[in-house]
């Protein structure tokens, strides 16, 4: 440090200029830092530009990258689309405290991800097909479910029911939000039974699993599609791997919870790339359409 200190040292002293350069050195090296990504799967190292032109897919490997709810939107209905039912939020009503105040969790993860909570909820048109797509946000609190977020998918359920179009959920979750104790459980069969009625109504519902999609939330609406359809290796289970083995004292096979491993199983319809998701919605759209008139 010292060796490298001395190319920024100027005559004008130690202290002023100098600090001045190593602070600028050390900005344009986070900057520099920032265009790169490297792939978790392959380590290559990428060009942020080249990932988010492929769809935040590793153009080496295939590696998916998770993706925002904004941006999953954006990938999936035709511009003009509208943002709908984004007013709720949480009131923390156990008043719930871990390492830090649930209410502290909150607000951080609002100014990091500029939502509300863990769901995005839009109206517009997917290929040729009217649709309600609603996105979950896994950098929001782990993408869990509590209480704004499970009215937030109702919401779209129904919307979806009384408009008569088809229903896309892309999930995105590590399970229920324990910060909202059995608040959170409830969503899962409030969604359930909103599917229900959106079922009699025979109008279709296909589910996108992403990765990761686990807990109580694959446990309810994310495996109760017409359709669920599955990015490849994405993690898809309800209780992890370790506390599996630990239960049934076996080991698990290989690839065990990824998408491929479940289809594979009769869990899945079908792992659709990132690159075909889009067309592959709109055919079978086009399949299931809503049957207009009862
Ligand atoms: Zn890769």
């Amino acid at each position: 440090m010292g060796f490298c200190m001395s190319w920024f040292k100027r005559d004008g002293g130690e202290y002023g200029p100098g600090l001045r350069g190593a602070a600028a050195a050390a900005e344009s090296r986070v900057r520099t830092e920032g265009l790169w990504i490297k792939c978790a799967a392959c380590r290559a190292v990428i060009w942020k530009a080249d990932l988010l032109a492929n769809l935040n897919v590793c153009p080496k490997c295939q590696y998916h990258f998770r993706v925002g709810a904004r941006r999953r939107i954006e990938m999936l209905l035709e511009p003009g689309y509208e943002l709908v039912d984004g007013g709720l939020r949480s009131t923390d009503p156990l008043n719930f405290t871990d390492i830090k105040p649930y209410k502290q969790r909150l607000k951080q993860a609002q100014s990091q991800t500029g939502l509300n909570d863990a769901i995005l909820n839009a109206t517009g048109r997917l290929g040729p097909h009217e649709a309600v797509v609603s996105a979950m946000e896994y950098a929001f609190i782990g993408g869990s479910m509590g209480a704004v977020v499970g009215e937030t998918i109702a919401r779209a359920v129904d919307r979806a029911r009384i408009g008569r179009k088809p229903l896309i959920i892309v999930a995105a979750s590590g399970g229920a939000r324990m910060m909202e104790g059995v608040v959170s459980l409830m969503q899962m069969a409030k969604i359930s039974s909103a599917l229900a009625q959106l079922d009699s109504a025979r109008v279709p519902y296909i589910c996108v699993l992403t990765d990761p999609t686990t807990g109580g939330v694959t446990a309810s609406f994310a495996m109760l599609g017409d359709l669920n359809i599955a990015e490849p290796g994405a993690l898809i289970g309800f209780a992890g791997p370790r506390v599996i083995e630990q239960t049934i004292r076996q080991k698990l096979p290989e690839g065990f919870q990824r998408s491929e491993f479940l289809l594979e199983k009769g869990f899945l319809d079908a792992v659709v790339h990132r690159r075909q998701l889009k067309s592959y919605l709109i055919r079978a759209l086009a399949f299931l359409r809503a049957p207009t008139g009862s």
